[in-house]
């Protein structure tokens, strides 16, 4: 199964893509993971996204489309993979169906987690990362709505749109999202 798990800071994205990845037996792509890692460890790759994930931007689409092309064609992917905090950007999500065009695969769903506006607030201002210090989780959230959001009609016009009520318990939003992709799948 190939997904694509989307919804703003603090929607339970990670929560969710962990434990997804793991019940599906799939592989785990978290951009957002993986770039902090790099940067933590000073590679290429981090060097070039530092500035941008320490103040809340997003990193630039060339950037972000090169990595997944990169890392959708590693072996240990084949068997499937969810991408956590890929696409986010309209252009990111066309680009990667081009990129599955040539792979000759397709996504199977796009799964958005949709938290009311004050919930992400509350719970990203509740985690204590860097790059969660409230006027970045603002510029986060602001970021959200402008580049994120539209891609939801993107994936809806292709009929690849799952939405969950992410306002939810944990728990709640895992069955939910099991009980989509049994019934549409
Ligand atoms: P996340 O943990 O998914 O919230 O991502 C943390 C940060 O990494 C974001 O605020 C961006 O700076 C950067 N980032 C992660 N994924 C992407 C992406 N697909 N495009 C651009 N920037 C990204």
């Amino acid at each position: 199964m190939r997904l694509v798990i989307l919804g703003g800071p603090g929607a339970g994205k990670g929560t969710q893509a962990n434990w997804l990845s793991n019940h599906l037996q799939i592989s785990l792509i978290a951009t957002g993971d993986i770039l902090r890692t790099a940067i933590a460890n000073q590679t290429v790759l981090g060097q070039k996204a530092q500035a941008y994930v320490q103040t809340g931007e997003l990193v630039p689409d060339e950037i972000m489309i090169e990595f997944i092309r990169y890392s959708l064609l590693l072996p240990d992917v084949e068997s499937g993979w969810l991408l956590d905090g890929y696409p986010r950007t309209a252009f990111q999500a066309e680009e990667l169906d081009f990129l599955l065009e040539d792979l000759q695969q397709r996504l199977d769903w796009a799964i958005y987690l949709k938290v009311d506006y004050s919930i992400l607030k509350s719970r990203s201002l509740q985690r204590a990362r860097t790059d969660d210090e409230p006027n970045i989780i603002q510029r986060r959230l602001q970021l959200f709505e402008e580049r994120t959001i539209p891609i939801l009609e993107y994936y809806s016009f292709r009929n690849r749109l799952l939405e969950i009520n992410g306002n939810q318990t944990v728990k709640q939003v895992q069955q939910d999202i099991l009980t989509a992709l049994n019934s549409d799948a």
